[in-house]
């Protein structure tokens, strides 16, 4: 195995790939050598990381796509299919927050957001995207939870709710896909620094960074294939 590259060849789709997180991921892997798929709603932000990707060597394809539209995500696995012959990593990170108000006031739709980007798209994306490693007999699957699906979190209780839901979709998922080579991991960050969660208060030079997620994806798909880490929790060193 080349060590610099040791995802050469490999092909990795990383969905919420336009910013956050899911950007830091998707340049992490195309950096160990793998091509980055990049999914998310909006174009522009998808073509930012793919640049990004492409100006230090890597390899990206853009694949525009709503995880909340099974259709949508069928269509990208088809291409993936179609363009690579192969999946050997999906990133499940595409989530949103909502931090803002006990659950006897959240909105219905509001409710409905949520669960249906964080929880039922990462089924979907496993819907449309395991097929290929189950014919392969060889994948990584790694959902990005939080360490809301491990803790109460008060104004944050449908988030939380999507966050322990996921929990137990990957563990339950695991123990399916085990026996089909496929190693399905979970990732449950404390508070990162991105768009995403309110961080008002908080010292930005303490906080967690996308990349240091990016760094424990790049660990878990790079293990040696006799194991794999079901579970990873990232806190930081101090408090921020
Ligand atoms: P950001 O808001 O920065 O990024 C979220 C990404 O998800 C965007 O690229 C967005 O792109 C994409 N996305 C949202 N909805 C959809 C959708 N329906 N279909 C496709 N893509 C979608 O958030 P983070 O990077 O912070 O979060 C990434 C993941 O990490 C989430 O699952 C989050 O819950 C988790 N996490 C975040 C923490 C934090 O403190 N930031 C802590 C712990 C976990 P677009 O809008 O263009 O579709």
């Amino acid at each position: 195995m080349d060590t610099a590259s040791p995802l050469a060849g490999q092909v990795a789709v990383v969905t919420g790939a336009g910013r956050g997180i899911g950007a830091a991921i998707a340049r992490k892997l195309a950096q160990r050598g793998a091509t980055a798929v990049l999914c998310g709603r909006t174009q522009a932000t998808l073509d930012e990381t793919a640049h990004a990707i492409a100006d230090a060597g890597g390899k990206a394809e853009v694949i525009a796509c709503d995880v909340t539209v099974l259709h949508q995500l069928e269509y990208a696995a088809a291409r993936v299919e179609s363009t690579f012959g192969r999946l050997d990593i999906l990133v499940n990170n595409a989530g949103v927050g909502g931090f803002k108000e006990p659950l006897h006031n959240l909105l219905p739709e509001d409710w409905d957001t949520i669960l249906n980007t964080n929880l039922r798209g990462v089924y979907y994306a496993i819907r449309a995207f395991a097929p290929l490693m189950i014919r392969a007999y060889s994948g990584h699957i790694i959902n990005i939870s939080s360490l809301a699906g491990k803790n109460a979190l008060p104004n944050g209780a449908a988030y939380a709710a999507s966050k322990w839901g996921l929990n137990g979709l990957t563990y339950s998922v695991a123990e399916e896909l085990r026996g089909h080579n496929i190693r399905v991991s979970v990732v449950c960050p404390g508070s990162v620094e991105t768009e995403l969660s309110p961080h008002a208060g908080k010292d930005p030079n303490k906080m967690l960074q996308p990349d240091d997620v990016a760094h424990a994806v790049a660990m878990l798909v790079t293990q040696e294939p006799r194991s794999f880490v079901s579970e990873i929790l990232i806190r930081p060193t101090q408090k921020p």
